[in-house]
């Protein structure tokens, strides 16, 4: 009987222990150990954020569907990885015991640690700014938002500002729905004109995502998400500012650097901005109580796998097969990564650095979809290799599609979506020598109501599909 053990119950690692429960349940061991008893739909913290859906909804147990797969759950934090040894701690939630998992496979599908403390003055806990990356920090920046409507009905303007908040952070997708959300949500409170709102990022241009950006022929003519999502911003009064890399914060003023090196300030009321990403920090300890952390992760704590790093930008471009295909770590066969703890290698947008010397880079996004993909590749190879002793699946961010559907409103009769599809989510120039590196034609944007509609059901869908409820694998990740 083989031990399959799982770290992290999210896109990743939720879909991952899905399709292993599915196929081994009744005949191995398979073991997700999770933070939290819940798994969190993530996408709709947005709304969350505003006060248009309760984080309730958002959630729902991961105990009753692990218990209908055959895999069992730790409420746990793990703490270290012995991967000689094959095992891993965990401090179990209940009563802070310490438990050891033993394993002959492991996923780390962690997320990532959302590292605050690496912008003086940023985040909820220790800082001045509000974060959607957490239900509980949702929560508070709901809560946050409320006062300032308060502010704003008793006749004063307000400024926000979402974006990034670090030179180097990700998931410009979620601000860039926040934004809209905002927008649209004080249109409908009759407040929109006691607000300023303003997009502040590190994006090499608006629209740019962390993907440099997306490019799409319509009606014969060519169209990028520069220009679409400049032409969102015009029509929602959104002011952008991009270039800019966040150092510091304080009660008032966001403090950045931008392209040229030149040093500014911007004032705010009520920031939303994202932090740095970085991977989990375990001790990773060899046989001999060593740390062996250097064969298992970057220096950034993601998991290496089998990507090509430390090429250059110019050389990473040109090569699709430098991204993995199986996430696979290069020193323990056994040991696999998925969504964003996998690291890397290297950023998909062009790298830039300041005369200062600070790199101002959006990082690669692993979104929810490349998340559940990359997840049930290692599902499905971890079964291959126990029930065949070789894999057989394989997936690259430059063979991936993505859906991203950026919602601005949850109404049905008056909301409406940018739904961007990318293919492939990496470009890749040897397939497609245009100047995008993408297919042009299933590459696709658009607006409208009926991306709300999308964005909705796609709610509901996965809602359903990941508790592995009837049909479950016919819906993709
Ligand atoms: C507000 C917001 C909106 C977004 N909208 C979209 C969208 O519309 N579409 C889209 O595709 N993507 C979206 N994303 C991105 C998407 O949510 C992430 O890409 C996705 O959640 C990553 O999945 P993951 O499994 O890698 O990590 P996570 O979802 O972060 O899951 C990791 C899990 O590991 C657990 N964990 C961490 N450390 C430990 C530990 N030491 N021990 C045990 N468990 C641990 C965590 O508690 C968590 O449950 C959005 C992100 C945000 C923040």
């Amino acid at each position: 009987m083989a031990k399959v053990a799982i770290i992290g119950a999210g896109f990743a690692g939720h879909t991952a222990a899905l399709y292993l429960g599915d196929a081994l349940g009744k005949s191995h061991e398979i073991t997700v150990i999770n933070l939290h008893e819940y798994f969190y739909y993530v996408p709709s913290w947005v709304w969350v954020g505003i006060g248009r859906m309760d984080v309730n909804k958002t959630r729902f147990p991961l105990k009753p569907v692990y218990k209908k797969m055959g895999v069992n759950f730790v409420h746990g934090k793990a703490t270290e990885i012995h991967p000689d040894e094959q095992y891993v701690v965990v401090e179990l939630k209940d009563d802070g015991q310490t438990k050891h998992i033993a394993y002959d496979y492991l996923l780390i599908a962690t997320g990532p640690k959302l590292n605050y403390a690496a912008t003086e003055g940023l985040g909820p806990k220790y800082g001045y700014t509000q974060s959607i990356c957490t239900a509980p920090h949702a929560v508070d920046s709901r809560d946050a938002y409320f006062k300032q409507i308060e502010r704003m009905k008793q006749g004063e303007r307000v400024k926000f500002v979402v974006g990034t908040g670090h030179p180097g952070a990700t998931c410009q997708g979620a601000a860039f729905e926040y934004i809209t959300n905002i927008h649209k949500d004080l249109l409908r409170r009759g407040l929109r004109d006691k607000a300023q709102l303003l997009w502040l990022s590190n994006e090499q241009a608006v629209g740019d995502f962390g993907v440099r950006g997306v490019h799409t022929t319509i009606k014969g003519q060519l169209l990028s998400s520069e220009d679409f999502i400049k032409a969102a911003f015009k029509e929602y009064d959104i002011a952008y500012e991009v270039q800019k890399g966040v150092y510091k914060v304080d009660a008032n003023t966001i403090y950045w650097e931008d392209f040229d090196g030149n040093y500014g300030e911007t004032p705010y009321d009520f920031a939303m901005l994202i932090p740095q990403f970085v991977g989990i920090p375990f001790k990773y300890i060899g046989k001999d109580g060593e740390d062996v952390s250097a064969k298992v992760v970057n220096k950034a704590g993601f998991v290496k796998v089998d990507a090509i790093y430390d090429q250059p930008y110019d050389l990473l471009v040109k090569n699709p097969t430098a991204w993995p295909e199986l996430y696979q770590n290069p020193h323990y066969d056994n040991i696999f990564a998925a969504g964003i703890a996998f690291a890397p290698p290297g950023p998909i947008s062009q790298p830039h650095v300041t005369p200062n010397g600070t790199s101002i880079t959006a990082a690669p996004p692993r979104t929810g979809m490349v998340s559940g993909i990359i997840g049930r590749i290692v599902a499905k190879n971890i079964i291959d290799l126990i029930q065949k002793g070789r894999m057989t699946h394989g997936e690259r961010m430059t063979e991936m599609a993505a859906a991203c559907i950026a919602s601005m409103g949850d109404s049905l009769w008056d909301g409406s979506a940018a739904t961007i599809m990318i293919y492939p989510v990496v470009p890749d120039f040897r397939r497609y020598p245009n100047e995008q590196g993408r297919d042009l034609f299933v590459t696709h944007m658009e607006m409208g109501l009926g991306g709300a509609w999308m964005k909705r059901m796609i709610h509901s869908t996965f809602m359903y599909k990941l508790q592995g409820r009837l049909g479950w694998k016919v819906i993709p990740e």
